[in-house]
């Protein structure tokens, strides 16, 4: 099947299914010439992998009341049927990425690229877990980008909710971040790094007890 052909013709309804097909495709699981730095990139990618379940919708995270319904049924018996998360999402695995620790033209540390679903870290930084934190955060956010706008809005106001009690200046920190022409300039750097990111990497740093704002700036707090 080629990537040129139209979705119709290529047997999908609409662009998300197509989306999904290439998300799932079950070729990178079978991945060859893996280096030991790149196995080395995939452990540390398995480790934090916990952090981000919030982003997955699991039971027991701040995202997962989204799921749940509370509804009777006629004879006035509460039912707790749970909102059904489509595939890419209920079936998301790591392995359908590749890691590749490759060298990169500075300032370049890392980046994930969403034509060929590779997160790729420089040599220099392989142990700078901020740097792949921050790149697991794209990783994350272009499987929402697959499904509409109100997974990723779900995820933002839990996160929202759960920080804003953590962290004194969020709202400001906010405001600031997405300010437009703030996010013109960390456009034209590449990679969408809206609140949702900025929220994120904030949770990410108060688990790892970095400084505010570690994550999002590759290590540079402000
Ligand atoms: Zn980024």
């Amino acid at each position: 099947m080629s990537r040129s052909l139209s979705n119709k013709d290529a047997g999908f309804r609409n662009k998300q299914e197509r989306a999904e097909y290439f998300l799932l495709d079950e070729r990178r699981l079978r991945q060859t010439k893996v280096t030991d730095l790149d196995r080395k990139l995939w452990e540390k990618v398995i480790q934090f992998s916990d952090f981000f379940e919030d982003m997955l919708f699991t039971p027991g995270t701040i995202t997962y009341p989204f799921l749940e319904c509370k509804i009777s049924d006629d004879n006035g018996n509460e039912i707790a049927p749970t909102a059904v998360l489509p595939v890419g999402l209920h079936n998301f695995n790591y392995n359908s990425f590749y890691y590749r620790v490759r060298e990169m033209t500075p300032p370049y540390m890392a980046c994930f690229n969403k034509a060929n679903y590779s997160l790729k870290v420089d040599p220099r930084h392989i142990d700078d877990d901020y740097v792949i934190l921050h790149e697991m955060i794209h990783m994350h956010e272009f499987v929402l980008e697959i499904y509409p706008t109100y997974y990723h809005d779900a995820i933002l106001y839990s996160l929202y909710h759960d920080l804003r009690s953590k962290i004194e200046d969020l709202d400001r920190r906010m405001e600031r971040q997405g300010h437009i022409v703030m996010q013109e300039e960390l456009a034209q750097f590449g990679g969408v790094h809206d609140l949702l990111f900025l929220l994120k990497s904030f949770d990410l740093d108060l688990r790892m007890n970095y400084p505010l704002g570690t994550v999002f700036g590759y290590g540079m707090a402000d």
